[in-house]
């Protein structure tokens, strides 16, 4: 997930262009800032580019999640299914707004197993938030059939997915809501930076007012604006904004060479025995920002990783025992070690961590390997890697 290998002039350029009249904030000063708007830009170009109607940008991937949830009028007490394996932000996102994150084992996807996600809705259930793990999608079809079913939210977390496809549609565009991070390590970045897309205009509205302490954004004059709801601050800023507006314009010379990059990879250990890779649902394309793949239980995944890290295939994960994005690291969300006291609802509604079963997500997780795909690397450099993976998965 590069797109901090590819920054150069074109960033540079967009960046200056808001330095000059140093109009750093995304709203107002309209005289003064050189006819340069970067975050509504930005949205404009992102919109298109996700083939959907409006887009909403934020100051993170986490705040994209959290606007989102409360552009849906999502809150206290309302339950959101999310899986076992994403990164931290999403219990965070949920939990900020009160709501209780319900925890849901992943299968083969390395995504939401729909299964298990209809078993897991009760009265409470308001939304279901799939997160687009390592470069592939959850089975979208499937868990929109849920929805449909039971009258809920369908909320992309496509953060990790950028590009990527389901059924022809970009990622973050099949469901009601879609999330997206511009953090420094995605596959396009504004240093910080997040945005909400979707078809349904009140749920962008909602989120335009609710980034923005309740503006309503109606006229020019900020002070005398109204404030319809409650809201926060979840601005992106102009120079943030403008960094993306130039790596918006790289991000399908980003995916053409991620896709190269993974196929010379996944040829070269796909003949290997006991390498098998991550279910992709039917219909889908990924964003190829990762190789995925499983090796036939944990011990030899651990093997396997180890000795890939002593061949020098740095930028290869181990799920199963990280910190941040399995709930195996996740300590500190077990055992609800807050700084303040939680909300009621989710104290008294949040299932025990220590004592639900996830041997399913156990199942899968302890056997998958995760390999970076990077774009800075030259053709000699990708094959040269691509034997060195073969060669270490061979030895065990
Ligand atoms: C990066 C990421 C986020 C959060 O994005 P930030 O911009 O870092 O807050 C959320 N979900 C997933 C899956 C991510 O990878």
């Amino acid at each position: 997930m590069p797109g901090f290998e590819v920054f150069g002039a074109e960033e540079r350029k967009q960046v200056n262009d808001v330095l000059e009249s140093g109009i750093l904030m995304r709203y107002g000063f309209d005289a003064m800032r050189n006819g340069h708007w970067k975050a509504k830009e930005f949205e404009e170009a992102f919109a298109e580019r996700m083939q959907v109607n409006h887009c909403q940008l934020v100051s993170s991937g986490t705040s994209a999640l959290t606007v989102a949830l409360a552009s849906a009028g999502i809150g206290a007490g309302d339950e959101v299914i999310m899986p076992t394996f994403t990164f931290v932000a999403s219990f965070e996102s949920i939990m900020m707004l009160g709501a209780v994150p319900v925890l849901v084992d992943i299968d083969d996807t390395l995504t939401l197993d729909p299964a298990a996600v209809e078993a897991a809705i009760t009265p409470r259930t308001r939304c279901i938030m799939p997160v687009h793990m390592c470069g592939s999608m959850a089975d979208l079809k499937a868990l929109k059939n849920i929805c449909e079913k039971y009258n809920l939210l369908l909320l992309e977390d496509a953060c990790q997915a950028i590009g990527g496809t389901f059924e022809g549609k970009p990622l973050g565009s099949y469901g009601d809501l879609g999330c997206f991070s511009f953090d420094f390590v995605k596959t396009i970045t504004c240093g910080e930076g997040g945005a909400v897309i979707s078809n349904f205009e009140h749920y962008i509205t909602n989120a335009d007012q609710y980034q923005d302490h309740g503006h309503d954004h109606d006229g020019n004059d900020r002070g005398a604006e109204t404030h319809p709801h409650l809201g926060y601050n979840f601005r992106i800023s102009e120079l943030n904004a403008a960094v993306g507006v130039a790596q918006l314009g790289k991000i399908d010379t980003i995916l053409d060479i991620q896709k190269k990059h993974y196929t010379i990879m996944r040829n070269a250990i796909s003949g290997v025995e006991g390498v098998t890779f991550r279910r992709v649902p039917e219909t889908g394309v990924e964003n190829y920002s990762f190789l995925n793949f499983f090796l036939p239980d944990g011990e030899t995944a651990q093997k396997a990783h180890k000795a890939l890290l002593e061949a020098g295939v740095d930028g290869s994960f181990y799920w199963f025992t990280n910190n941040w994005h399995y709930i195996n690291g996740w300590e500190h969300l077990r055992e609800l070690k807050s700084m303040g006291s939680l909300p009621a609802e989710i104290k008294e509604q949040m299932q025990d961590l220590n004592t639900t079963d996830f041997s399913q997500s156990d199942h899968w997780m302890s056997r998958t390997i995760s390999c970076l795909v990077k774009v800075g690397w030259s053709e000699e450099e990708v094959q040269k890697r691509a034997a060195s993976m073969k060669e270490a998965l061979s030895s065990i």
